[in-house]
């Protein structure tokens, strides 16, 4: 607004640098492209879930490799719906990652379930079918597996065992769009998947989530569970030119996605592949820059798959000269922001009243973890920065 005031000499520039320059951990890059869209929808005056939904469904679900889309408001209430489905409820066990956002456990408890908390394996941060099967009970009644921060799970191995006890398995995709599991996106071949679109995600639509199925009778099913019950769409309806009376088959939920996300969300899709070929060259780059500092483990692509590199974390061993947490200080104190590894629910307060087993994996990534600085405005320069704070702190 000012135009009295001076312009810096380079020597103020130099001094404010320090203090200017900050590295988030995530950025989403949100264009005029994502702005026209939102206003369009606005313009056209059907704000509420409408044909944008609809395209955006048909689009992401082909994008993810599976056969419907149902958007919904969050990947939290597309948890719940996959358990509503599943006919999960009261006297049930859901398997469970402790290590995970918090939205999948209590999507279990939603339906009135009893989640269980299972391990996880340290390198992918993911369930197997071994640290499933240690938990597993007559009682249980399905798994959620999540594709943690972007790494697949072994799709084809717990998708076989899943099918063998005879449990549901809900995949939680949150961070996934755009990850690939033996040459597929991790969508294809889930029997159902829940998706999100909040701006800590790959892409985004404010808030938002999707459930991908591969069968249509669910798929209704899933489109009457997020709209109150109801057999008629409230879109379909009022592009009717008769009267159409709406019946309420079941106590349902409003779980809808807007036509202003969808808007955004369609333009959102169409640069997902071009950031995760983006966020995989910056991870590939971390990797190589950190290949000599002795006690930090980077996350990699699992041998079945690909990540998208939603997280780029790190595990810190004994072999590292500060803890976690002093690192995190530092990164800090050096304008670095980054985060602590992936939270444990069993910790949580939420979950002090469960006992699990012991779930050494979980709580020593969870303690010693670490996600750094990755979006698509990060720079080289910002890499060395970065990692320049880790070097200085092995050095000691
Ligand atoms: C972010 C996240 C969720 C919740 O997604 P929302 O869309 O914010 O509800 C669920 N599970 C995992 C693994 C996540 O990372």
């Amino acid at each position: 607004m000012s135009t009295t005031s001076q312009p810096a000499s380079p020597a103020d520039v130099r001094a404010a640098e320090p203090q200017a320059r900050r590295i988030p951990v995530m950025i989403p890059l949100l264009g005029e492209e994502e702005a026209e869209a939102a206003a369009d929808a606005v313009r056209s005056g059907w704000v509420a879930q409408g044909p944008r939904v609809a395209r955006f469904e048909r689009e992401f679900a082909a994008v993810v490799g599976a056969g419907h889309g149902v958007a919904v408001s969050s990947c939290t209430t597309a948890l719940h719906l996959a358990l509503v489905v599943l006919d999960v409820g009261p006297g049930d066990e859901v398997i469970v990652p402790s290590l995970s956002f918090i939205a999948t456990a209590n999507a279990v408890r939603y339906v009135g379930a009893t989640p269980v908390f299972a391990d996880v394996d340290l390198a992918t941060g993911n369930l197997t079918v071994e640290t499933v099967d240690a938990v597993r009970t007559p009682r249980t009644r399905a798994v959620i597996a999540v594709h943690q921060g972007g790494v697949p799970f072994d799709v084809a191995a717990l998708r076989r065992a899943a099918d063998g006890w005879g449990v549901g398995l809900v995949e939680d995709a949150a961070c996934a769009a755009g990850s690939t599991a033996y040459g597929q996106p991790v969508g294809a071949g889930a029997h159902i998947a829940a998706w999100s679109f909040h701006p800590r995600k790959i892409i985004t639509t404010g808030e938002g989530g999707m459930v991908t199925v591969d069968d249509v009778d669910l798929a209704a099913r899933l489109r009457r569970l997020r709209e109150h019950g109801m057999n008629i769409s409230a879109a379909d309806r009022h592009a009717s030119a008769q009267p159409v009376l709406e019946a309420y088959l079941e106590t349902a939920y409003n779980y809808r996605m807007t036509d202003i996300q969808a808007a955004v969300g369609i333009v959102q899709l169409g640069r997902l592949a071009g950031l995760v070929a983006q966020r995989r060259a910056l991870a590939a780059r971390y990797q190589q820059m950190l290949a000599d500092i002795d006690g930090v483990l980077p996350v990699r692509d699992p041998a079945y798959g690909r990540t998208n590199y939603q997280s780029f974390w790190v595990l810190l061993t004994p072999a590292f000269r500060a803890g976690r947490d002093e690192v995190l200080a530092e990164l800090a104190r050096q304008g670095v922001s980054a985060r602590r590894g992936i939270m444990a629910a069993h910790l949580e307060p939420a979950y002090a009243d469960v006992r699990p087993a012991p779930l050494p994996v979980t709580e020593r990534l969870t303690r010693d973890s670490l996600i750094l600085p990755l979006h698509h405005a990060l720079t080289e320069e910002d890499q060395h920065h970065v990692v320049g704070v880790l070097h200085a702190l092995a050095r000691g």
